[in-house]
């Protein structure tokens, strides 16, 4: 089975790039598309306590991408729940953009 660390690290690089390159204005289908693609990803992630608590999150935190910073900001709050449940430190989810985005370096 896959490292559950390095397939996390992995994970969250192309969720947060996916928010990162997200449009600032979504159409509707834009909108369906990651709620439709967030789902199946919940379904079918590698690690399933991990799956198992995300679709649980995701039940109680509706995803919200009505534009960029918003989905961007949602996607760091699930981050941040992850990082929580681990005893990691939580992210400033004001900097999401500039660390996922328009780019500095950990
Ligand atoms: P990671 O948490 O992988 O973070 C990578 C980088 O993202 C960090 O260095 C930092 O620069 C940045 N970052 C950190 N927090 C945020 C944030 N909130 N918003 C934006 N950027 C941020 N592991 C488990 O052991 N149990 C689980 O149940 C579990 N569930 C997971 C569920 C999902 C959906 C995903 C994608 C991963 C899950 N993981 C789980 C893996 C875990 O989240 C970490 O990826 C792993 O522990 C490696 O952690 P890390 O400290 O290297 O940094």
């Amino acid at each position: 089975p896959p490292d559950v660390e390095e397939l996390g690290r992995s994970s969250w690089t192309l969720l947060h790039s996916i928010t990162a390159t997200y449009p600032e204005a979504p159409t509707s289908n834009d909108q369906s598309n990651v709620k439709q693609f967030l789902g199946l990803f919940g379904k079918l992630y590698p690690c399933w306590v991990c799956a198992e608590d995300f679709q649980v999150f995701m039940e109680r935190n509706k995803v919200r991408a009505e534009s960029r910073d918003e989905f961007g900001t949602w996607m760091c709050e699930a981050h941040n729940e992850v990082n929580r449940k681990l005893g990691k430190k939580e992210f400033d989810c004001a900097k999401w953009e500039e660390r996922w985005r328009t780019g500095w370096k950990d």
